[in-house]
């Protein structure tokens, strides 16, 4: 058996006051997720506590079973997925460019993700490309539009603060080192060399003719960096080693390849087109056919930009999209007694409200040999609390997805030197002769 887990990316939401306290999901048609959760076992799943609001990369790694301690940082995940070679001192953060005006000596945010051509960026950028100061060098490197990320090499560290205060019309803060950092002085040195940074790139793209050309037209000036999220590699075990699954991701965005990477997962490349529900059927319909593997992941990102948006229609007409599709999982998957469908996401994205992510749980639900059936026959935020499946949390979805398999190893037995928690483990026959 193998196990299909299908990731919905900011799938759970809020009551909204525009839908009488209900949740786009809760107000979508979505029968092909309902006829789902009808033939299978659900529940509420959050990667950490509830009410703690997650990113996707710390999200996903939780859900796959790791500690957040472990995590490396999202600036070296993202770094990963865009192929940015890095050796494993470097330390990488996620940059933009974006727009400030300084008042009383600070630099306020006035527009955080301007709309620009690539052009204009990728030439901006190139103006800020490298810096040094005692011994740290500094780069920017392009990943697309107002982004990038910024790599710091020499004797730094990653235990350093974010600069970009995300909000328009807060100061960009100084970089400070870590209360916990391990070696104070190199944090409290990469922290300088970046508020140094910040400061040349300002000077150099405040005098930029391209800005200046922006600013005679009425447009912001781009005179400025953002940093946040610094990350560094550490050591992880791969995911095939820690659950036993030869394993493969199908997912497009930088942090989930980069994630799947870092964890050791095979990477199906697929890319995202303007029908991400076209693009969901193509990924499920690979994850059905890839049959040599034990666990496929399989990832949209819709319905979190859908939230992004704040528009509660929006998200609630993708997911109406994206079931439509869902048709091929009710058909194929969920009939193959051989494949374990589960279907859940990383985290609420919450289309009211100012948060950037919020932290309700979200709906969860699985499909197969072994899942008890329930009584829940619809799949959203408040029919699958009834479920029997109860509040998932953390790395236990992953021991219930291995004991669905089958798979699950008896607390306590030890075919293997580590106690891993699958069965069999890579043991050793004894040899006679
Ligand atoms: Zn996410």
């Amino acid at each position: 058996m193998r196990c299909i887990l299908l990731i919905l990316d900011g799938l759970g939401d809020r009551g909204h006051p525009g839908f009488d306290g209900q949740t786009p999901l809760m107000c979508a048609p979505t029968p092909n997720l309902d006829r789902l959760a009808a033939l299978g076992m659900t529940g509420l799943y959050h990667p950490w506590l509830q009410g703690m609001a997650l990113p996707s990369e710390i999200a996903h790694f939780l859900m796959f079973g790791y500690e957040a301690a472990e995590f490396p940082g999202r600036g070296y995940i993202e770094a990963l997925g865009e192929n940015i070679p890095l050796s494993d001192r470097d330390v990488a953060l996620l940059g933009r460019i974006f727009a400030v005006q300084q008042k009383k000596g600070e630099l306020i945010v006035e527009v955080e993700d301007p709309k620009v051509e690539p052009a204009i960026c990728l030439e901006l950028q190139t103006a800020i490309q490298t810096f040094h100061w005692e011994g740290v060098e500094v780069a920017f490197v392009p990943t697309g539009g107002i982004r990038g990320i910024v790599i710091v090499k020499g004797d730094v560290s990653s235990e350093i603060t974010d600069s970009n205060p995300i909000y328009a019309g807060r100061p960009l803060m100084e970089v400070l080192p870590w209360e916990t950092a391990p070696n104070l002085e190199t944090a409290r040195r990469t922290a300088q060399a970046l508020n140094r940074y910040t400061i040349w790139c300002h000077q150099q793209l405040s005098g930029h003719p391209l800005n200046k050309a922006r600013v005679r037209q009425g447009l912001p000036s781009l005179n400025a960096v953002g940093m946040q999220r610094a990350g560094r590699y550490r050591t992880v075990m791969p995911f095939g080693d820690k659950w036993g699954f030869k394993s493969l991701a199908i997912a497009a965005g930088p942090i989930y390849r980069g994630l799947s990477q870092y964890l050791g997962l095979e990477i199906l490349p697929v890319k995202d087109t303007n029908r991400p529900e076209t693009d969901l059927r193509e990924r499920l319909e690979l994850a059905y056919t890839a049959k040599n593997y034990d666990f496929i992941y399989v990832h949209t990102k819709a319905p979190d930009e859908a939230a992004h948006t704040k528009d509660p229609l929006i998200k609630r007409d993708v997911i109406t999209a994206l079931d439509e599709v869902l048709g091929f999982a009710v058909r194929e998957i969920a009939a193959d007694p051989e494949t374990l469908l589960v279907i859940t996401a990383d985290h609420s994205t919450n289309s009211a409200g100012h948060m950037i992510h919020s932290g309700e749980s979200v709906p969860l639900l699985m499909v197969g040999q072994y899942p008890r059936r329930d009584r829940v026959i619809q799949f959203d935020e408040v029919s699958c609390a009834q479920g029997a499946l109860g509040l998932v949390r953390g790395g236990e979805l992953m021991w219930l997805i291995l004991n669905f398999l089958d798979r699950g190893k008896l607390v306590g037995l030890m075919d293997s030197p580590r106690d891993q928690p699958f069965f069999p483990g890579n043991y050793r026959a004894l040899k006679v002769k």
